[in-house]
């Protein structure tokens, strides 16, 4: 048994409040040093329960627990939640007028709320501290941490002072506590984020004050999410594609550019697909009302740069596009980690192309941390054009071995890339021909040398005498879109280096290797329309399985039910019930109220206020 407290009144807090039987990894362990006040850093994967591992101990121990949360939208969606199922909890922000701050205010004097959610800066604010210490205080929580280190994703100024947490709260004596905490200990400060390499964790660590804090680290890897890179040709025939195959489903399309948004939305506005738009570029109303219909889900697909972050929790987000490479591993993770959050399959798709390298270095070129963003737009970019496994790639990267040899969930393992038989000889082909075409101080760039090899006699070609090349021709019977593949991802592994300024190529040391047969690269073909159907095909049958004992139907009409509800109380849909709440009932169809305390999802409170009405849905469904 993990928890020292006896096991029995969590699991049935557990069950009372959330409707669950068990813990998922590591929630039991974080509860644990939150319960025994000890500091603690927990690293989870979206979707892994991080929200539970906090709010569970804040009923069970006595006094407020304080959660720092970087935006408005998060605070007000997790309250929504706790009221949801019967938990005294509030939030503090310039979104409530001064009436409702002071009744939340004096509310939280009077010890009335378990939960209290603020900004970072708001925290600092003198007013606060003064409020906060005059109450008796559990923990604090610090949500999304990774926005404490320049290391991270989304640096956030505000966090890096959070240190003063330790400094200016300490732990009453909790009197009548069956657990004895000594007066004048520092407090518990519980920091939680789904991505942080060691790099950034370390850096939080050091940054909040930590000296012996507990550490969770849970797998990196999300096992429901189903990854896909593929090289982008038509960007609009292949994200229709990807939507067509997701009919009714949610999902985010991500461009790298707000004029690609714009085009993007567009054209599928014009394809009769329904979508807005999302990027920095617009109106603070105009992007309120995107993210609104999107998480209310009046809408399912939005098109966005990632100025569509953090903000959103969408549980049913079913599929990611990519019509562009992220600029790193981390952004991929964070991005992709939107999907399938309710822990149900979720599609990641990924377009690349070799442009996206040049814009992303190019924004590189002014930054400080210039060198960091070159190297990991590399490691990207070999990501994307190295065939190999791709939860292997992502897991590895955050410092995880990946146990398995086959993750059955990536293009490279489910056997939809056709191989390259001969890959020595091909990777030979292209290099030496690099090497006969590049003068001292003078190169060509991809578009030459794929012409070269195809034989493609162009007039800079002749000028230049390079018909006579023993490489002249020498893939001929290839298709140009063959030999471009296999450059590219010659370039992405690393064996042909492609100046930044001039675009020109250039064997590398490794590409040295190459030639003298000492190393292979690993290549695939580029996918063939045959192929392309197949992989269609099989989508769909992954789909058929995961709906095998479900009724669609009636999860339409509990969906709709839903989205109603949501709609008359102004919360999220997600808040009444997840999808995978649905989908059980849509299989199990309760007819009674002990039925439906069954289902997945269903505590007291939310048998309380739903059964009746989801009840006789499933009945007038019959
Ligand atoms: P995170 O914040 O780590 O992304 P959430 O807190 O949103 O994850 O949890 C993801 C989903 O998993 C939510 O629907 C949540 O209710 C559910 N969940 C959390 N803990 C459990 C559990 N012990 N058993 C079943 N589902 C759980």
């Amino acid at each position: 048994m993990l928890i020292k407290q006896t096991k029995e009144p969590i699991l049935a807090v557990l069950q009372q409040y959330w409707g669950y039987k068990s813990f998922l990894p590591l929630q039991e362990e974080t509860i644990s040093s939150i319960l025994e006040n000890k500091d603690s850093l927990t690293v989870l994967p979206t979707g892994g329960g991080k929200s539970l591992c906090f709010q569970l101990p804040a009923l069970l121990k006595e006094g407020l627990t304080v959660v720092i949360s970087p935006l408005i939208s998060l605070m007000k969606d997790q309250v929504d939640n706790l009221k949801d199922m019967g938990i005294a909890s509030c939030y503090l922000n310039s979104s409530l007028s001064f009436e409702q701050q002071n009744s939340e205010i004096e509310q939280i004097r009077k010890e009335e709320v378990k939960l209290l959610y603020i900004s970072p800066e708001r925290l600092q604010n003198e007013r606060t501290i003064d409020l906060l210490q005059s109450v008796r205080l559990s923990s604090f929580v610090i949500d999304e941490a990774h926005c404490i280190s320049h290391w991270g994703h989304d640096f956030r100024e505000s966090y890096r002072n959070l240190w003063m947490i330790k400094k200016r709260f300490k732990a009453p004596h909790l009197k009548g506590s069956k657990r004895f905490i000594p007066v004048d200990k520092s407090i518990g400060v519980h920091a939680f984020t789904a991505t942080a390499t060691k790099k950034v964790q370390l850096d939080i660590l050091v940054q909040l004050k930590l000296p012996d804090p507990d550490i969770h680290i849970g797998q990196v890897d999300r096992p429901n999410l189903t990854y896909r890179v593929i090289p982008r040709h038509q960007i609009l025939k292949q994200l229709r594609g990807i939507i067509a195959k997701h009919t009714n489903e949610a999902g985010i399309i991500y461009c790298l550019r707000r004029k690609d948004v714009d085009s993007v939305s567009a054209a599928l506005t014009k394809s009769g697909i329904d979508n807005v738009g999302y990027h920095a570029g617009m109106s603070d109303e105009e992007r309120y009302r995107a993210q609104e219909s999107f998480a209310r889900e009046e809408v399912n697909i939005i098109v966005a740069t990632i100025a569509f972050g953090m903000g959103i929790d969408r549980s049913n987000i079913r599929f990611i596009g990519h019509a562009g490479r992220p600029k790193s591993i981390e952004h991929y993770q964070q991005e992709t980690g939107r999907a399938g959050r309710d822990g149900l399959p979720a599609f990641c798709y990924m377009f690349y192309g070799g442009g996206d390298y040049r814009l992303w270095s190019f924004f590189a070129e002014d930054s400080s941390e210039r060198e960091v963003m070159i190297k990991k737009l590399r490691t990207i970019y070999n990501f994307c054009t190295q065939p190999q496994c791709r939860h292997k790639v992502l897991v590895n990267y955050f410092g995880q071995d990946y146990g398995k040899h086959s993750c059955d969930a990536c293009d490279y393992c489910l056997n939809e890339l056709d191989m390259v038989d001969d890959t020595l000889l091909v990777g030979q082909k292209v290099l030496s021909c690099v090497v006969k075409v590049r003068q001292e101080n003078y190169g060509f760039g991809l578009g030459y040398v794929v012409n070269v090899l195809k034989g493609k006699l162009t007039e800079k070609i002749e000028s230049m005498g390079h018909d006579n090349l023993s490489t002249f021709g020498i893939m001929q019977t290839e298709s140009e879109v063959f030999i471009r593949h296999m450059v590219e991802q010659l370039v992405g592994q690393g064996f042909l280096f492609r100046d930044k300024e001039f675009l020109t190529l250039s064997v590398t040391g490794s590409g040295k290797q190459l030639l003298s047969g000492a190393v292979s690269p690993v290549l695939a073909k580029p996918l063939l329309p045959a192929k392309k159907k197949k992989i269609a095909r099989m989508a769909g049958k992954i789909n058929d399985e995961e709906w095998a004992e479900i009724d669609q139907e009636l999860f339409q009409i509990l969906r709709d039910k839903r989205t109603e509800l949501a709609r008359k109380k102004g919360v999220q849909a997600y808040i009444i019930f997840s999808d995978k709440s649905l989908r059980d009932m849509a299989a199990k169809k309760p007819v009674t109220k002990e039925a439906f305390l069954d289902i997945y999802g269903v505590g007291e409170n939310k048998l309380r206020s739903y059964s009746n009405i989801f009840i006789k849905v499933v009945k007038d469904y019959g």
